[in-house]
């Protein structure tokens, strides 16, 4: 599967905890992640990602042509929703081609725990529509 890691400064601990609980899961899938996101993941995991640009410099956008194109299985997007961000336009659009997609998509670390749990023990079903 390709999955894609993406999380705000403030949730960028969050995430590299995530990473570090699910490596061998996660190691086991496509990686991909925005600039500072996955060079952070990589540094504390060894995982193998591939990264776009910062996402405030277009990398949330380059998802979002991944997600467009049907290239991405999962998402987990660590958002922080008490902070303005400058990309905000570029965020929503990659939320909004996620729902486009029905590609699962995390937003926060309860529902990427589920998600990543489904992935470890086999029981995550990607097609939407079965
Ligand atoms: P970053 O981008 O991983 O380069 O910090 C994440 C974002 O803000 O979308």
């Amino acid at each position: 599967m390709k999955i894609a890691l993406i999380a705000h400064d403030k949730k960028k601990n969050e995430i590299i905890r995530l990473a570090i609980k699910y490596k061998d899961t996660l190691s086991a899938h496509e990686l991909y992640a925005t600039g500072t996101t996955g060079t952070l993941i990589m540094g504390e995991t060894g995982l193998s990602i591939y990264r776009m640009k910062s996402g405030p410099l277009g990398g949330d956008q380059q998802i979002g042509a991944m997600l467009a194109n049907g290239e991405l299985d999962l998402i987990i997007f660590l958002r922080d929703p008490l902070t303005a961000q400058p990309h905000e336009p570029d965020v929503s659009a990659l939320l909004r081609l996620g729902d486009v997609q029905k590609i699962p998509l995390a937003t926060n670390v309860g529902s990427a725990t589920i998600m990543l749990e489904a992935l470890k023990n086999g029981t995550f079903f990607m097609n939407a529509e079965e």
